[in-house]
């Protein structure tokens, strides 16, 4: 093949792809798990994220980018269940357009745990997840469902696309569910302890495992940890030591490690209690796809499970 030939080839397969409408389809995704599914099921897309593993996806400044990348995109999809509430809305106003007026929910697509209705209406409603806990993410079996879905609304959105986004999605979900099958005998030991943890960022996980968190280091949900609260807390575990104090990676850690440093104390006579203090990734990378979310769910287990054998 002469070299012209060659190029001239390659140019008129870059203009296919670029003619192909997924190669052009533009999704923004509030958080890095949802842009992970979305690359599994549609690598071609192009994918924008909002937020990164070390910010509170609670609290995010609708900075002119976001608006910019919402106003360009096709499709969005966030967490929902208000976890959004002080800031998508304000993007969704500022970036006018039609396509993102309606938002692809996770938290739509699967039962919620523990709404807290009474909060609606109060001062915290954004901040306590009086829909439920939007943190769904965590729950290996939750974000299947979520997948399945989305594969649902991008085959919607690009019919010539069926037939492959069904392959994949199969694909992701005989994988997950191999793994999951791995991870719940993995895990096994973690059944029935008991940790300490900061906001209900892992009330997903707690619950696949079969672990109890006892305390919350919020005073109320949402609520940044304060003295007196820590306090009254330190009480009841040192009576009762959980397995470890949990924090997200992207919270503030001094009131856990507070925490753990009393604990390890001897007073009154008493020796104290070591007790670890765990920072787990809340999510997994800005650029992360199916594998990024297998190693971050092994991440968890193996930090959890290394603070059991202690
Ligand atoms: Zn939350």
């Amino acid at each position: 093949m002469t070299g012209r030939l060659a190029r001239c080839l390659a140019g008129l397969l870059l203009g296919m792809a670029l003619a192909s409408p997924a190669a052009a389809f533009t999704v923004f995704a509030c958080e890095p798990e949802w842009a992970a599914l979305t690359r599994t099921l549609l690598p071609q897309a192009r994918v924008h994220v909002a937020t990164h593993a070390g910010q509170d996806p609670h609290h995010i400044e609708a900075r002119p980018a976001l608006i910019a990348q919402l106003r360009s995109a096709d499709l969005a999809i966030c967490t929902g269940a208000a976890l959004e509430a002080g800031w998508l809305p304000v993007l969704q106003q500022r970036a006018a357009n039609a396509k993102t007026r309606e938002v692809f929910f996770a938290a739509d697509q699967v039962e919620l745990i523990d709404p807290q209705p009474g909060a609606i209406g109060s001062p915290w409603a954004g901040d306590v997840h009086a829909e439920g806990n939007p943190h769904l993410h965590t729950d290996p079996a939750k974000l299947l469902e979520v997948a399945n879905a989305l594969a649902e609304r991008l085959q919607q959105a690009l019919p010539a696309e069926k037939a492959a986004i069904e392959q994949r999605r199969q694909a992701f979900e005989r994988d997950w569910k191999a793994r999951m099958a791995q991870w719940a005998q993995r895990a096994a030991p973690l059944k029935g302890q008991r940790v300490a943890a900061q906001h209900s960022t892992f009330g997903y996980l707690w619950r696949w495992l079969g672990i109890t968190q006892v305390a919350d280091l919020e005073p109320r949900p949402g609520m940044a940890p304060t003295p007196g609260h820590l306090q009254r807390l330190l009480e009841g575990l040192r009576a009762t030591p959980p397995m470890a104090v949990v924090v997200a990676s992207y919270q503030d850690n001094r009131p856990g490690r507070w925490l753990t440093t009393q604990l390890s104390a001897s007073t009154s006579g008493r020796p104290g209690v070591a007790v670890p203090l765990l920072e787990l990734p809340a999510t997994v990378g800005e650029n992360a796809a199916a594998p990024e979310l297998m190693r971050w769910m092994d991440e968890l287990l193996d930090t959890l499970l290394k603070a059991r054998t202690r």
